[in-house]
């Protein structure tokens, strides 16, 4: 039998492979077995399938979509759908693998999982768009449903898609299947508090940080990258805490007020029906700044909330605020994340600061399968309990174990996965 701790990183050079480096290191410092780390290093499913669906010209295209359940030893699987032309098996994977460890770390009964189809939704009408994803929801419906597998929303799909997806399953299975998804329209039993709960959990995460550092958020000063549903909700909900939100953007331009800018006018200024690209460009609330220089900005705070791989080691190094809340899924690249760290610069790892929209997507599974609905302030009630308990389980871990909030964010959630293997056993 191999040594302990002996494995190098799979499947390097890849989405996948990144992911992995993070999980080496936190199992290094658990000790973790070599047998387990082999276990957890691989995905449970990886399923691909072919999608032939009619255009509105009549003719038949086939697009490629995946659903990767990486693991189901904690409950069912659960994980977002991505339609994108750059998704592929490795990147659906690397974000299953993700998914596994945001449930674990906020001990949400669920394994991890996601899904996506390779398409540029934009250039499919709306009628192309529910044909496809009916048509994936068939191909995959032997494997997801509310004891298996719960997808929910993800880049390019919305609360429709879950209905059509909900609405394909219940079809065939000729039975009300409303928990098979979630981040479901109200009305055909989502959630009160989820579309507001990623943007939530991240205030949460962040009032959480600045107790334990002797600050609060009132008077803080905040940069937030990407104005879409994480970074607004976030804004508005600091800004109505108190903070002096300085900076937002999003992917045409950026806004600078060093008096603090009107969260709720800004908002406004995005929804209106007739800013189609729902962007700030023409906002008046502050001095346009180019999209990414939010990064760089003198602030207390910064919440980068657009996209992937956004601070980098070219700029980490001019980044000023002490404290950085990943509302984004991978905002941070390995290398900034070490020079970061050793920086001094506090970070809230996305699987702990974003982990408020999958919570709230258990209280809908739940509240789905009770079929009873709870009030608003429920919902927000419990997500709080949930994200304040589990970031002092990791803040607790990475004192005791002087390491950052990313590696025990994931000793935590590697403990909790790898506690539910042992407790089944292998069936092998
Ligand atoms: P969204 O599409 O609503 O908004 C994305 C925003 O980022 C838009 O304002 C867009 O203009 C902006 N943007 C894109 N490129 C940019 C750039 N180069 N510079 C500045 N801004 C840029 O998406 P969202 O749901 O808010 O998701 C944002 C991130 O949060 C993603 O990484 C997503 O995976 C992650 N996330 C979302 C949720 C959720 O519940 N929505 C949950 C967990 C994680």
């Amino acid at each position: 039998m191999p040594a302990k701790n002996d494995l190098q990183p799979l499947h390097e050079a890849s989405v996948f492979g990144e992911g992995i480096a993070y999980f080496n290191e936190a199992a290094a410092k658990l000790d973790l077995d070599a047998n387990m780390r082999r276990v957890l290093t691989h995905p449970s499913r990886q399923v691909i399938v072919s999608l032939p669906f009619q255009r509105d010209n009549g003719d038949f295209e086939v697009y490629t979509g995946y659903r990767v359940q990486y693991s189901t030893a904690r409950g069912p699987a659960k994980g977002g759908v991505r339609y994108h032309p750059g998704v592929t098996l490795d990147e659906v994977t690397a974000l299953a693998f993700w998914m596994t460890w945001k449930c674990a770390v906020v001990d949400l009964p669920f394994g991890g999982a996601k899904g996506g189809v390779t398409c540029d939704p934009t250039k499919l009408s709306i009628g192309e768009v529910e044909r496809l994803t009916r048509r994936y929801a068939a191909e995959i419906i032997e494997i997801i449903g509310p004891d298996k597998d719960v997808p929910a929303p993800d880049v390019n799909t919305n609360s429709q898609t879950m209905g059509w997806i909900m609405d394909t399953v219940s079809m065939h299975l000729r039975n009300h299947t409303p928990g098979v998804v979630t981040g479901k329209p109200l009305c055909i039993g989502g959630s009160r508090g989820r579309v507001e709960a990623t943007g939530r959990g991240v205030m949460i995460t962040i009032e959480a940080a600045l107790e334990k550092m002797g600050r609060t958020i009132k008077g803080s000063t905040i940069a937030i990258q990407g104005f879409g549903n994480v970074g607004s909700i976030s804004a508005k909900l600091l800004h109505e805490q108190g903070a002096k939100v300085i900076a937002i953007s999003d992917q045409f331009t950026g806004i600078h007020n060093k008096d603090g800018i009107d969260i709720p006018a800004a908002i406004e200024f995005v929804s209106n029906k007739k800013n189609k690209k729902r962007s700030l460009e023409g906002f008046t609330g502050g001095t346009p700044i180019g999209s990414n220089e939010v990064l760089e900005l003198a602030c207390d705070i910064l919440v980068p909330a657009a996209l992937e791989n956004q601070i980098t080691e070219e700029n980490a190094k001019r980044i000023k605020a002490h404290l950085i809340a990943e509302g984004a899924n991978g905002p941070t690249t390995a290398g900034a994340n070490a020079m970061l760290a050793q920086g001094g610069v506090t970070i809230i790892p996305d699987i702990l600061a974003n982990a408020g929209g999958v919570t709230v997507s258990y209280f809908e599974w739940a509240q789905n399968r009770a079929g009873y609905y709870w009030r608003e302030r429920e919902v927000n009630e419990r997500l709080r309990d949930v994200l304040r308990e589990n970031f002092d389980e990791v803040w607790n871990t990475a004192a005791s174990h002087k390491t950052t909030l990313r590696t025990a964010a994931y000793m935590v959630a590697i403990r909790r996965v790898a506690e539910a293997y042992e407790a089944r056993g292998f069936y092998a």
